[in-house]
C-alpha cells in the first residue's frame, strides 16, 4: 500500500468507523438500518471455516481485506460500545480516544526511555499529574515529589508491578536488618500477599507471576468490604507462623458488587509491618473525577500505590491504566536493569525519567496522547457529566427494580453497578438462585441487552452496569422491559 492508497483507504476507514458508531447509537430505535446484537451469536470455531488455514503467499487486494471486516469479523464481535451493553465493566471508547490511537500509530514510537521520544515520556508524566489532581489523589503521588505516575497497559500489570516492588522492598529491608543476600533471597519463599475473597483475580495471578503466596481474606458480609482488623489479624497470624507479609490489594469498587475496602483501617494495619498497600480502583477510580465521590479516597494518602483504568469508564480507548506511586525508588529498585546498549547520557544524568524502569516490558506505547486528547476534548466538566449520567441511569434502573416485588436488590447501587435476584414465587419448585440463573441466561440469549452474573454471599445475582457513552434513558427503560419480559417467560415455563 503506497501513501496515496493509504490516504484513500484511511478516509474510507474513518467513514466506516463513523458509520459503526451511528449504527450503534440507532440500536433499539426506528432509525436502525442494521441490527447489531450486543452479544455475538457465532459458534466456537466459526472463523476457521471462513479463513484459509495458511497465510497468503502473495499480496492481497485491500478491497478484499476490507470486505472481510464485514463478512468475517463483524459477526464475531460482541459490541462493547453498544448502548445496551450492561456487562462486566464498560470499556469506553470516544472519538478523541480513537484519534489518539491513530496518532500513536502514526509515530509508532517505542518510548522505553526519555531519549527514544521525549514527548512520549514527558506527556505521560504531565497527564498522570493532571489526572491524579483531577481525581483528588494526595499530592505525594504527583511528580513534584518523590512519587509520580506512569500509564500501564492494564490494572493487572499495575498489580504485578506493585507486588514485585513490595517484594523488593521487603528483600532490601531484610538486607538492611543484617541478612546476607543469600539469606534475604531464601526469605522470599516466606513472603505472603493478601487480598479479599472479593479482590479481582488479577492479584492472585500477580502473586503467581511473582512467586509470592496469596491469601484471600474474608470480607464483611454486610457490605463485602475488607476490614482493617481482618488484615491486622492475618498479618499477626502469618508472622506467628514464620511467614513475612509484604503486600495487600485494597479495592475501591470491587468487580462483583462495587464494594470499597476499609482503606484507612488497612493502611493503618499495614504501616507497622512495612506491608505495601496497593489501591486497585480499576473501575470506580473514574468516578473520583466527580468531587462528590472523592471521599472514598480517605486513607489512600497512606497507601504505596494507586491505579485505575481510564479505559474502563473515562472515555479513553483501551489500553490506559494510570498508576501512581508515592516513592518511585521502590519501582526502579525492583525493575531497573541497564545493559550497555540501553545506556545514554540523558539517562545517566538522572534528570530524566525512563519509564522502562517502572514497568514489566521494555517497549511501551505512546498511551498518553489519547488520554490527553480525551481530557482536553471533554474537559473535566464533560468527564464528570459522563460519569454522573451513568450513575443516574443505574439509579433509575434500581428504582424500577425496587418498585417490582419480583426482584430483590442485593447490593448497590454502588456508582453505576446494582446487583439483584429474581425472587422465586411461592409454590413453584425453584430456588431464587436457580431462577436468577435461568433469567440471566435467558436475558443474554434474547440478545437485545447484555448483562453478567456473579455470586455474592452464596446468592446468585445479576449485575447491571450502564457505562456506554451511547446509553440513553430509553435504553434503560427498554432494558428493564427485557428483564421483566424474560422473567415472565421463564416463570410461565416452570
Ligand atoms: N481490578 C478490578 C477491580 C477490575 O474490575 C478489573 C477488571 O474488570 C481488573 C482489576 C483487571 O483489569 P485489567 O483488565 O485492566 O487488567
Amino acid at each position: 500500500m503506497d501513501v496515496n492508497e493509504f490516504r484513500r483507504r484511511g478516509h474510507e476507514a474513518v467513514e466506516r468507523i463513523a458509520k459503526y458508531y451511528e449504527d450503534l447509537a440507532a440500536q433499539g430505535t426506528s432509525n436502525a438500518s442494521v441490527s447489531l446484537p450486543v452479544l455475538s451469536t457465532v459458534e466456537p470455531g466459526y472463523l476457521r471455516q471462513l479463513i484459509p488455514s495458511e497465510a497468503p503467499e502473495e499480496p492481497e487486494k485491500w478491497d478484499d481485506i476490507q470486505a472481510d471486516i464485514e463478512s468475517k469479523i463483524m459477526p464475531g464481535i460482541t459490541h462493547w460500545q453498544h448502548p445496551s451493553f450492561f456487562s462486566f465493566f464498560s470499556a469506553n471508547s470516544s472519538f478523541p480516544g480513537i484519534l489518539g490511537e491513530m496518532y500513536s500509530a502514526m509515530f509508532n514510537v517505542i518510548g522505553f526511555n526519555w531519549q527514544t521520544s521525549p514527548a512520549c515520556t514527558e506527556l505521560e508524566t504531565i497527564v498522570c499529574d493532571w489526572v491524579g489532581k483531577a481525581i483528588g489523589l494526595d499530592e505525594s503521588f504527583l511528580s513534584s515529589g518523590k512519587g509520580g505516575g506512569i500509564i500501564q497497559g492494564s490494572a493487572s500489570e499495575a498489580i504485578v508491578v506493585a507486588i514485585i516492588a513490595a517484594r523488593q522492598r521487603m528483600h532490601d529491608a531484610k538486607i538492611a536488618e543484617g541478612f546476607s543476600p543469600e539469606e534475604a533471597h531464601a526469605l522470599t519463599a516466606k513472603f505472603i500477599a493478601y487480598g479479599s475473597t472479593q479482590t479481582h483475580s488479577a492479584t492472585k495471578k500477580g502473586c503467581m507471576i511473582a512467586n509470592v503466596q496469596f491469601r484471600a481474606l474474608e470480607v464483611d458480609p454486610t457490605d463485602f468490604g475488607l476490614r482493617g482488623e481482618t488484615v491486622e489479624s492475618a498479618i499477626k497470624e502469618d508472622l506467628a507462623k514464620g511467614l513475612i507479609p509484604i503486600y495487600v490489594t485494597a479495592t475501591i469498587g470491587t468487580t462483583s458488587s462495587g464494594a470499597t475496602d476499609d482503606i484507612p483501617g488497612i493502611t493503618a494495619a499495614c504501616a507497622p509491618y512495612n506491608v505495601w498497600v496497593n489501591i486497585d480502583a480499576a473501575w470506580a477510580g473514574s468516578a473520583c473525577i466527580c468531587p462528590e465521590y472523592q471521599s472514598v479516597l480517605a486513607g489512600t494518602q497512606n497507601a504505596d500505590s494507586f491505579s485505575f483504568n481510564m479505559h474502563k469508564w473515562l472515555l479513553t480507548n483501551f489500553d490506559c491504566s494510570p498508576m501512581w506511586v508515592r516513592n518511585k525508588t521502590y519501582l526502579t529498585n525492583a525493575l531497573s536493569v541497564t545493559p550497555v546498549y540501553l545506556r545514554n547520557a540523558m539517562s545517566d544524568s538522572g534528570i530524566v525519567q525512563d519509564y522502562r524502569d517502572w514497568q514489566l516490558p521494555l517497549g511501551r506505547r505512546f498511551r498518553a496522547l489519547k488520554a490527553w486528547f480525551v481530557i482536553r476534548s471533554y474537559g473535566l466538566t464533560g468527564l464528570r457529566s459522563h460519569i454522573r449520567k451513568h450513575i443516574a441511569q443505574c439509579r433509575q434502573f434500581t428504582d424500577f427494580l425496587e418498585r417490582d416485588e419480583r426482584f430483590l436488590i442485593v447490593t448497590g447501587p454502588n456508582w453505576s453497578l446494582v446487583t439483584f435476584q429474581v425472587v422465586a414465587p411461592v409454590g413453584l419448585d425453584v430456588s431464587t438462585n436457580e431462577l436468577t440463573k435461568k433469567v440471566y441466561n435467558a436475558i443474554n440469549k434474547e440478545g437485545s441487552i447484555m448483562v453478567t452474573h456473579t455470586v455474592l454471599g452464596g446468592k446468585d445475582v445479576i449485575r447491571f452496569v450502564p457505562g456506554s457513552p451511547l446509553t440513553e434513558e430509553a435504553h434503560i427503560v427498554a432494558a428493564f422491559d427485557v428483564v421483566k419480559k424474560v422473567t415472565e417467560q421463564i416463570i410461565a415455563g416452570l
